[in-house]
């Protein structure tokens, strides 16, 4: 019996694909690699292309897998296989590079039982590369990752792939193709099996998961698809990941802060707070809406968690762009931030742009959102003292992470897979200590 292992690189919605190939692998009678990749028959690396950094990463693991298990097939899928196939089919070792356009086909190219595909010959290399038009696909790849990065409380289930926006710096729609949405009767079993297996929260994602449902032949958007997860199966927790601020409705914020079975945590990617950055950006709001939807959520939900992600360095950013940005963001209720540095993906408008920010000048920009980032995150977790929280119980020991997504260690250990009612004592670095009671 052949063995395989999957390594994932990026966001919930690859981990979610990975789940789905090592399901598909295991359905044609292939092993999970007990030992990772150092003895499998079948190396799958699941790629993420998000910045340079995302493709160096994969580049250095073929180099290490390759070295330490020579007799290994390594097959490269993924975000950086579907943009830039002969840049990978070109490293020594690689013996298939599969874009998100043949994702589903991996069981079957592996098994050899799948034509049609280009050999690439050189001197040095052979490899056969599977990558066709994106946008032409329409299916659906996932499975529930229920055992990511050692959390085993909280699975992830991306309910939505793709993007039909077109934000000026970002590659994702052209290497995962149009919004499409998992069927409604698929998400009710999915939740139903996973509460059946004893989780006490679900994470819907996406790649734009606001835009559940928006596509022809769907009949209800994300709103009236929660009422239904919440009427149609036991579920104790949703919590909803990544959401485009447009797509945080009147009637979304509304549900979300009067259903205690959804978590209080709203993460809606701002990505700059300068009117200006935003235009070039291609963004689909302006600094006075995101503030609207981030004041409602914050009078709605006073103890919520309120989320975003910020990007410095992107082309053309002045210093006062900059500074208008970092007033917008310390001017809103946000109890943590995640900052990323502007990186130039090829096939990208931004990347075009002869205005591109010194690294020096993008590095200390990170710097001073991080800061800024550290400064909100320990005035929120201080406002908990004292207060009850909803949490759930995350590794059978002390830890455990609040319905407002706030790091928790316990005063005493709990079972794991437990909602549970915790008063917190107090602040530990990044942590809330906090002593737990039975629901
Ligand atoms: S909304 Fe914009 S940033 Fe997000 S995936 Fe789509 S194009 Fe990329």
């Amino acid at each position: 019996m052949q063995k395989f292992a999957v390594q994932n690189f990026g966001c919930r919605a690859s981990q979610a694909d990975g789940a789905a190939i090592e399901a598909a692998l295991a359905a044609k009678g292939m092993s999970r690699s007990a030992d990772g990749h150092s003895d499998a028959d079948w190396v799958i690396l699941n790629t993420c292309t998000v910045t340079s950094n995302a493709d160096d990463d994969l580049r250095q693991t073929v180099r290490r897998v390759h070295r330490e298990n020579p007799a290994a097939q390594i097959l490269v899928t993924g975000c950086y296989a579907q943009r830039a196939p002969e840049e990978i089919a070109q490293l020594p070792g690689v013996s298939m590079v599969v874009g998100n356009s043949h994702k589903t086909q991996i069981a079957e190219l592996i098994a050899g039982s799948h034509p049609g595909f280009v050999q690439i010959e050189a001197p040095s290399y052979h490899a056969q590369v599977h990558v066709g038009d994106i946008f032409a696909r329409h299916d659906f790849l996932a499975s529930p990752v229920s055992d990511a990065a050692g959390d085993r409380s909280r699975p992830n289930l991306k309910i939505q792939d793709g993007c039909n926006n077109r934000c000026s710096f970002c590659i994702i729609p052209f290497v995962r193709g149009r919004s499409r949405s998992m069927p409604v009767g698929e998400v009710i079993e999915q939740v139903r099996a996973l509460t059946a297996a004893g989780y006490p929260e679900v994470v819907l994602s996406g790649i734009n998961l606001g835009r559940w449902g928006r596509e022809p032949g769907f009949t209800m958007r994300l709103p009236a698809l929660l009422r239904r997860i919440l009427d149609e199966t036991e579920v104790q927790k949703l919590r909803l990941s990544s959401i485009e601020p447009m797509d945080w409705s009147g009637e979304l914020l509304d549900l979300v802060a009067g259903e205690s079975r959804i978590a209080k945590h709203v993460h809606a990617p701002l990505q700059s707070g300068s009117d200006t950055v935003l235009r070039r950006m291609h963004r689909k709001y302006r600094p006075r809406h995101y503030e609207d939807r981030v004041r409602r959520a914050r009078a709605l939900m006073p103890d919520a968690a309120i989320g975003a992600d910020v990007m410095v360095g992107f082309p053309g950013e002045t210093d006062a762009e900059f500074e208008d940005s970092r007033q917008f963001i310390e001017s809103l209720p946000f109890t943590y931030l995640h900052v990323f540095t502007y990186s130039e993906r090829p096939g990208t408008p931004a990347a075009d742009s002869a205005a591109q920010v010194p690294m020096a000048v993008r590095k200390e920009r990170n710097r001073v959102l991080r800061e800024l980032q550290t400064r909100k995150h320990q005035a929120f977790l201080k406002s908990l003292i004292g207060k009850h929280l909803d949490a759930v119980s995350l590794d059978g020991q002390c830890s455990a992470l609040s319905d407002n997504f706030c790091k928790i260690r316990l005063t005493e250990a709990v079972e794991p897979r437990k909602q549970i009612k915790a008063i917190v004592l107090g602040v530990d670095g990044e942590l809330l200590t906090a002593q737990p009671s039975p629901c």
